[in-house]
């Protein structure tokens, strides 16, 4: 599934970094989140639990 993160909404929460590590990061100048890959498997629940843990809605898989 691919990964699509909008760093117009995003917050810089950190959620999503803390969650899946080999996904996401932030920004260091800014937090905003980086997307370090946008490929996840399925049946990935570390990517999954960080889509849905995203405070401000900026993460969606498709
Ligand atoms: S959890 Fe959401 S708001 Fe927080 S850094 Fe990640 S994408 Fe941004």
């Amino acid at each position: 599934m691919k990964i699509i993160a909008d760093r117009d909404r995003c917050a810089g929460a950190g959620m999503c970094a803390l969650t899946a590590p080999e996904h996401f990061d932030q920004d260091d100048a800014d937090g905003l989140v980086v997307l370090l890959a946008d490929e996840a498997e399925d049946c990935d629940t570390e990517v999954a639990e960080a889509v849905d843990l995203c405070p401000s809605g900026a993460l969606r898989l498709r």
